[in-house]
């Protein structure tokens, strides 16, 4: 593990090196052209007083000549150390832009390769275990208990590849505009209670899922992509605050609420503002003990605000997290 943070730490210092390099190397030129323009200026100005001191104009004269030899030097300084502090100011500005959006690049590289390496970990884990559940299946003889344990751990596994393969293909068609949203009028509170029953029907039995659902609110939207918005939050919250209690409400203030929160290890506030990033996952790929692929947040978000909506996230106190999802309510 040690020897894969170095690997890492390695691929991205030579690029950012480079720029510092090239930066300092384009500072130092400058300053060394600066500094050869002023001497060049002084040499001349010592030149042409040398000729006017041999020649034989009258002093005052010569005085006057040698005040105004004085005035032009010092603007031609000035000109130099005025537009040299320009050019350096924008000579900075540039690189700035440059460093950020080489460390922009170097990012969403390492989130698609953290990406591509946990997706292909959530495709072939439950793959796997599928496999090897209808091969006990068809070689040994079971019992009608151990039967239908296999039978239900193959229905769990095949419902996670179904949640990933939809959550990848709804980013897709909402990225690329082809989101066939149907919105009507949705009875929220139902479809929240239908949707807990049905697939936290455990945790809810369990008492690991707590409701509170205020009946009768209404939203104006796609059932499809309500009930994403919803799953997507609770198999978060089960996920990463594995064994804490989880509450999903939904009331109606000024606008309908819809919350998830849990009692989990929590968000620090610098990540808080990267979830909702595609592939943005906490940690690095080679310590992180949960699987997931960083997609779900961003298909939140982008589900939210197609119902002109707003998702926001919060501390629980003592620890957990909370994420409320504020959409616009219809009449009854
Ligand atoms: P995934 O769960 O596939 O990693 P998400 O986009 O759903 O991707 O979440 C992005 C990140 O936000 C997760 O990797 C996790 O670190 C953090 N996160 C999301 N929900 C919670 C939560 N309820 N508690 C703590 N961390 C969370």
């Amino acid at each position: 593990m040690a020897f894969q943070y170095i690997e890492r730490f390695r691929s991205k210092t030579p690029k950012s090196l480079l720029i510092y390099v090239l930066g300092g190397y384009i500072i130092l030129q400058f300053v060394w052209w600066a500094y050869m323009l002023v001497d060049l200026n002084a040499e001349i100005y010592h030149l042409k007083l040398a000729m006017l001191l041999s020649s034989e104009t009258p002093s005052v004269e010569s005085q006057l000549l040698k005040l105004e030899l004085d005035e032009k030097l010092s603007i031609k300084i000035w000109m130099v150390l005025g537009e040299g502090s320009v050019f350096l100011v924008l000579l900075a500005l540039g690189f700035r832009a440059v460093r950020r959006s080489i460390t922009k690049e170097l990012n969403l590289a390492e989130q698609q390769n953290n990406f591509l390496l946990s997706i292909t970990h959530e495709l072939k884990s439950p793959l796997a275990a599928i496999k090897l559940q209808l091969q006990t299946l068809a070689i040994r003889k079971l019992k009608d208990e151990q039967r239908n344990q296999l039978y239900s751990r193959a229905l769990k596994d095949t419902d996670r590849l179904e949640k990933l393969v939809e959550n990848l293909l709804m980013v897709n068609k909402a990225e690329s505009g082809k989101m066939p949203i149907v919105k009507q009028k949705v009875d929220v509170s139902k479809l929240v209670y239908d949707l807990a029953e049905h697939a936290y029907k455990e945790q809810l039995d369990s008492k690991l899922l707590e409701l509170s659902i205020v009946e009768g609110v209404c939203v104006n939207g796609d059932v499809m992509a309500l009930q994403s918005i919803v799953s997507n939050l609770l198999d978060n919250a089960f996920k990463y605050a594995s064994n804490s209690k989880v509450q999903l409400s939904v009331v109606q203030k000024t606008n309908v609420e819809i919350t998830v929160s849990d009692g989990g290890p929590g968000i620090s506030n610098s990540d808080k503002q990267r979830i909702f990033e595609r592939f943005y996952r906490l940690g690095s790929e080679n310590t992180r003990t949960t699987k997931g692929t960083g997609i779900g947040l961003y298909l939140v978000k982008i589900l939210v605000r197609m119902h002109e909506g707003q998702i926001s996230v919060s501390d629980v106190l003592p620890n957990g997290t909370c994420f409320t999802v504020t959409l616009p309510q219809v009449g009854n």
